[in-house]
């Protein structure tokens, strides 16, 4: 990297003083009710990739057991009482389930931030925003209906009726664990489904945690069912298996676009939510303090190992210099470290593969002629560091602009009137999610309106509530999360067509016989 030699330091490490101390989580799988371990007896274990001990091992679960769980899935939707029971009853668990995971948000946080390698404070809200979903599910478990047609004359009433599709598949990645759950399950369960989970292989223990939740809440054997290993093994199946209704997946869109194809040759219904390179689009009347921290926290919030990270910059040329120098004062300030120092901002990134790759971009970027302001390399230091990394001077047509890095890389692309503002932000094959910062609301409005996204914010980045829809354009994924519409996702609509008084026969005329 020929040009790293103006870069400037990024913080120094934050460490703690020892070693933290806790015992590591030996979980096992839940199937049918049952706490088991895989039945060829094999486990594999999860290292922190901030500390290098391990935190938690988990069964491998083998072919037969991931059927036993998918059969067991399928007895409860089939036979079992749970898709039968009133909103209200379903609703009644839901809430419970909220304040298991209430009375468990530091245990759960603990482990989140030690096997993804996220501040343990963050953790913390992650785990405690979690409660807000189930609870929203729970609403929405009495309140999601179908539809009745008065309208189609005076013999007739129609009907429709909205029911469970059955039984479904989650896969759930490495950077939100609990959240991303959260955002899947109770939403099926309020729709009255049953279901198999597959967390990723890197951070398994809050699902097999919130799975004892589940049982202390009374959710009956074979709703929910967990199995732990690796994706091809266990999470393909359940694309695959016909037994399978649905199957909603969180993660890249390699992997999301190949399951959607295997699960589309056996008619199932697939929810992808997958990556993105979101922009914030910077114009030079915008609230510049505001601005400028929301650029910074938007980019380096999880490391940027997030789905919605703002990792393009889209700013004015009129202050695309000065917008360079803030927003590298502001990165270098951001406090780097130990996940579990109280101070930490950015942890260790997930793993060393993870971490390589997101080098591998930043030097393909430097080598294709971008310019590297503020970091690109790893921290010195035991644990996978990584300094918050700021490229300037990118080309729309560059990969490092373009590609889904998924790490603390800001990439800035310069315009020069809001109609190409759009065209940049739409040249990606990506439309997760966007900014607009300006304090003109034509602006805002001609922004927000033009680019591909499932999430506009205004002024702002990342808020996030339950009641709104959350999901992608394009390659960005399938479906929408969240909102009234994350039970509606989880149902098939039947249409119940009911006659009124004498039906006219179709040739022969009623006859006395
Ligand atoms: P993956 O898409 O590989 O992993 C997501 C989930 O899919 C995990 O549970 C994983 O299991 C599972 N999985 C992997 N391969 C298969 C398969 N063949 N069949 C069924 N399930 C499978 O993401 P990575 O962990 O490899 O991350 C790579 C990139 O993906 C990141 O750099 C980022 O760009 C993107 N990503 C996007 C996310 C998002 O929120 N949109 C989340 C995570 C990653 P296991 O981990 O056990 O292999």
């Amino acid at each position: 990297m020929t040009n790293q030699l103006a870069v400037p330091a990024a913080s120094a490490l934050l460490s703690t003083a020892e070693a933290p101390k806790h015992e590591a989580f030996t979980g096992q799988m839940y199937i049918d009710g049952k706490w088991i371990e895989s039945s060829d007896g094999q486990r594999f274990e999860r290292r922190s990739p901030a500390h290098g001990h391990v935190v938690s091992s988990f069964p491998e679960a083998t072919p037969a057991d991931v059927e036993g769980a998918i059969q067991a899935a399928e007895k409860a939707y089939r036979h079992g009482p749970w898709p039968k029971l009133k909103g209200v009853e379903r609703a009644r668990v839901l809430l419970a389930v909220a304040q298991g995971i209430k009375a468990r948000v530091e245990k759960m946080a603990l482990l989140e931030s030690l096997e993804t390698g996220k501040p343990l404070t963050q953790a913390r809200g992650e785990v405690s925003g979690c409660v807000d979903l189930w609870e929203y599910a729970a609403s929405l478990a009495r309140t999601t209906s179908g539809d009745a047609y008065d309208t189609l004359g005076e013999d007739m009433l129609g009907i429709v009726l909205r029911q469970p599709v059955g039984v479904v598949g989650l896969i759930t990645p490495w950077n939100f664990p609990i959240w991303i759950l959260s955002q899947k399950l109770p939403f099926a369960l309020a729709a009255g489904c049953t279901c198999i989970v597959k967390p990723s292989e890197l951070t398994s223990s809050t699902t097999v945690m919130l799975m004892e939740i589940l049982e202390e809440a009374g959710v009956p054997a074979g709703v929910v069912n967990v199995v732990t290993g690796k994706g091809p093994s266990v999470g393909q199946p359940l694309a695959e298996h016909p037994a399978i209704d649905m199957l909603s997946f969180t993660g890249s869109t390699r992997v999301g676009s190949m399951l959607g194809g295997l699960a589309s040759k056996n008619l199932k219904k697939v929810a992808l939510e997958l990556g993105g390179k979101n922009p914030q689009i910077v114009f030079p009347d915008c609230d510049w303090h505001a601005m400028i921290d929301a650029v910074v926290f938007g980019v380096y919030f999880n490391a940027g190992e997030c789905c919605n990270s703002g990792s393009r910059v889209i700013v004015h040329e009129s202050i695309a210099e000065r917008f360079a120098e803030a927003v590298v004062e502001r990165a270098r300030q951001v406090p780097v470290g130990d996940p579990l120092h109280p101070d930490s901002k950015i942890g260790a990134i997930v793993s060393e593969n993870q971490l390589n790759d997101i080098l591998g971009n930043i030097e393909k970027g430097v080598a294709a002629g971008a310019r590297l302001r503020l970091g690109g390399k790893r921290y010195d230091a035991n644990g996978l560091y990584l300094e918050p990394t700021i490229i300037t001077d990118a080309t729309p047509a560059m990969s490092i602009a373009r590609d889904e890095i998924f790490g603390p890389v800001l990439v800035v692309i310069p315009f020069s009137d809001a109609a190409q503002a759009i065209d940049i932000a739409n040249d990606t094959a990506y439309g997760l999610s966007a900014a607009v910062w300006s304090r003109d609301i034509d602006t805002c409005l001609t922004v927000a309106r033009g680019v591909d996204a499932g999430t506009v914010w205004v002024n702002t980045f990342l808020d996030g509530y339950p009641e709104l829809p959350f999901g992608g354009f394009k390659s960005s994924g399938v479906g929408r999360e969240l909102g009234k519409q994350a039970v509606e996702d989880y149902t098939e609509t039947k249409t119940i067509q009911l006659h009124i008084g004498e039906r006219k026969n179709w040739w022969l005329p009623r006859t006395a016989a």
